[in-house]
């Protein structure tokens, strides 16, 4: 046993429950290897097993339930594959027919004629019969009778998994072995002062009862203290980065010598607005202080943050140091690479990008450029930071569109060994009211972009129905034939992505009905990323005048001859992404559109919604009417931002409990006899991140 050996590090395929090859399927499917990744897969979600409904009580349900039963007969019916078991319960004089149309073999090589079970599943009627389909069967124990009674985690499986019978039964077996075997091992994070402060159970209590509730009240207790636990750790991450910070090496000083002023005076083509100008000035004074910079530029869609970051990094290119500008997508990580190497051969900056796709020869050119300092911008994924990449010095990153990496993600980044001295600039679009901003943000000073570039005239947003569609590929006509382009984006919701390929695809074919002369491309979250590129380029070269899309365009994509932004079912999109998707056009000199399409029937949601995206583009003033709509923190559209993902904690919920999470940190990390503690705690977060940053992002 290595000396720094972990309980918790111990792979899962050690479980008897488990085994080497369904650990494999975990490992590829839910990114769990470790117990205690394991231990942190919490349920979605309980069956309720804890009462028997007499069969003789028992009546159509659309929610499962448990009752009991013996078996008096089975039957096999039709043959091969679609051989189905039908079998015969009864109790008293109540009887119900079980239906099994696969695995009939194995089930009927184990359940007996003449044993009682319980029998769990949705009874349906037909016929004055009752019956259910493929119930979950257990033996009742003659010397435990309540056995199999209680409460039942559900956990979220793929489909590759269900398929395996790879199921929340198998999952919670593996986690009961662990705590059965280790669960005197869990140790407590919170004291019992700040137990009981903060109303916590003791972590071994919770980290039980959060998948094995006796009651549940007990599983709201734990699923609280489980929460309290995942702030509470993110807010020690991003406080100890700042405090950490005073006392660290010197970031790397910037120039702002003859680089910049060949690029201002020769290259740069528009005259910075004055916003632009201040934002550069903080970020100069920041860059020059005593400590590594950690600020967000925040600036609505279409405010320039590009240009922003490229003169922040000339300062540090000047000064003789490498930089790296991270996109949240390839698509994104190849535009920002487009527009940014024109100036660069124009004053003679390298630029590379890096990135999955890479060929062998080409990263080998990369890493040569990165160790001998002769490349000096690297434009690419989030994977440069995650691989620890080696620059000779680097000394700044940017990360753009950051809300779209996890808040985890971002605590991460600091604690990278390559970032020890490097700037740190993220960028983001997304607005978020202030008291959040503070939680989320506490550790980064933060500019703001309050001023659009002169010249581009508000995007004119229009409301019209289903049945307006005529009038408005009417209307697009005759934009292309001024020579512009159009989106068109479908919605696209995560649980039933197939359904809305689907949609997309009869979108796709049916604008390219009422456009016989036109070109149209489209894009979604499915296709290569290099067919993607292919695609966005046909219509950035404007060799297609339409693109069909999901919101794989939402983010950063710029191509000022676009005027149209059309929204189909504009109503199930939340308003930061509407939003975000608007921000796509407008980016050049010309009157441009967006057309929010929407069904008939609106909720008065969706109509207050779709109404404040007509009345006002001023993404700051829609957060806002984003967070009177839907509660304070389920703010725009988290849920496809990605910003505020956690395991368990969810801030449409949880915005005081994160009040709370916070301040306790703040006393932990003001406490001089806490160094230990913390570091420890720095330690769990690190292993614990590095899952929920996998996880969520499958996610
Ligand atoms: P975002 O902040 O959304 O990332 P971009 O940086 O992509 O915005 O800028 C949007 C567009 O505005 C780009 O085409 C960019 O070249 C242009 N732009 C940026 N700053 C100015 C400016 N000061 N004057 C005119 N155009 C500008
Ligand atoms: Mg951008």
């Amino acid at each position: 046993m290595p000396p720094s050996f972990d309980l918790w590090d111990t792979p899962i395929k050690e479980l008897s429950s488990i085994g080497p090859k369904r650990a494999d399927i975990f490992a590829q499917e839910l990114h769990i290897h470790t117990f205690r990744e394991l231990l942190y897969y919490y349920p979605f979600r309980y069956d309720d097993r804890s009462t028997v409904t007499p069969l003789s009580n028992l009546t159509a349900s659309d929610l499962p339930i448990l009752t009991v039963g013996t078996i008096t007969s089975k039957q096999r019916a039709g043959d091969g594959k679609a051989g189905r078991l039908v079998i015969q319960v009864v109790d008293g004089p109540a009887s119900l027919e079980l239906v099994f149309f696969s695995g009939a073999r194995f089930y009927d090589s184990v359940l007996k004629v003449g044993v009682r079970y319980l029998i769990y599943g949705k009874p349906t009627a037909f016929n004055y019969k009752l019956s259910m389909a493929h119930p979950e069967v257990e033996p009742i124990s003659l010397s435990n009778p309540n056995a199999g009674l209680g409460f039942y985690p559900v956990y979220g499986i793929t489909e590759k998994m269900r398929r395996m019978r790879l199921d929340s039964r198998v999952i919670a077996a593996g986690i009961r072995q662990i705590i059965d075997f280790a669960g005197t091992h869990i140790t407590d994070i919170f004291s019992e002062d700040e137990r009981n402060r903060n109303q916590l159970l003791a972590r071994r209590l919770s980290l039980e009862a959060v998948h094995f509730p006796t009651s549940m009240g007990l599983a709201q207790q734990a699923i609280q203290t489980q929460k309290f636990e995942e702030l509470y750790l993110l807010q020690i991450q991003l406080l100890s980065s700042k405090t950490s910070l005073v006392s660290q090496v010197n970031g790397i000083i910037p120039t702002s010598g003859a680089l910049v002023s060949e690029f201002m005076q020769g290259v740069l083509p528009f005259i910075l607005t004055g916003a632009q100008q201040d934002v550069l000035a903080e970020i100069y004074a920041d860059m020059a202080g005593p400590t590594p910079m950690n600020r967000l530029l925040q600036g609505d869609v279409g405010s320039g943050k590009t240009v922003v970051a490229f003169i922040s990094m000339l300062y540090i290119i000047d000064s003789g140091f490498q930089v790296c500008l991270l996109a949240p997508t390839e698509v994104l990580a190849e535009q920002h690479l487009a527009s940014l190497e024109p100036w660069c051969a124009a004053i003679g900056v390298t630029i590379r990008k890096l990135s999955g796709s890479s060929s062998k020869k080409e990263r080998k050119i990369i890493d040569e450029g990165l160790t001998s300092g002769t490349l000096s911008i690297l434009v690419g994924t989030h994977a440069i930071i995650e691989d620890n990449v080696a620059f000779r010095s680097l000394g700044l990153c940017v990360i753009d569109e950051q809300h779209r990496f996890g808040v985890h993600q971002r605590a991460a980044v600091r604690s990278k060994s390559i970032m020890s001295a490097a700037h740190l600039l993220l960028m983001t679009a997304t607005p978020i009211p202030r008291t959040l901003g503070l939680t989320l943000y506490g550790d980064l000073d933060i500019s703001t972009i309050k001023q659009m570039p002169a010249g581009r005239r508000p995007i004119k947003t229009i409301h019209r129905y289903g049945r307006d569609r005529e009038k408005i590929y009417a209307f697009i006509q005759s934009e292309i034939e001024r020579g512009r382009q159009a989106y068109i984006v479908y919605p696209l919701i995560e649980a039933s992505e197939k359904l809305n390929l689907k949609d997309l695809q009869e979108g796709f074919e049916a604008v390219k009905r009422n456009f016989p002369h036109q070109e149209v491309a489209m894009v979604h979250g499915r296709l290569k990323w290099q067919d993607k590129n292919a695609q966005m380029q046909t219509f950035k070269d404007q060799k297609a005048q339409i693109l069909v899309a999901t919101t794989v365009i939402e983010v950063g994509i710029n191509i000022p001859n676009a005027s149209v932004m059309v929204i189909e079912n504009a109503e199930r999109f939340g308003l930061a992404q509407l939003h975000q998707l608007r921000g796509r056009v407008g980016r050049g000199n010309d009157q441009s559109y967006c057309i929010l399409l929407t069904s008939d029937l609106l909720g008065q949601d969706s109509k207050e919604r779709i109404k404040a995206m007509v009345e006002s583009t001023d993404g700051f003033y829609l957060a806002e009417v984003d967070m009177r709509l839907r509660g304070s923190g389920n703010l725009m559209g988290t849920q496809q931002s990605g910003l505020l993902r956690f395991m368990i904690a969810d801030l449409a919920t949880d915005a005081d409990l994160l009040v709370q999470a916070r301040k306790e940190a703040e006393t932990t990390i003001a406490d001089p006899h806490n160094t230990k503690k913390i570091a420890k705690l720095h330690v769990l977060c690190q292993k614990l991140n590095r899952f929920q940053n996998q996880y969520l992002r499958i996610g």
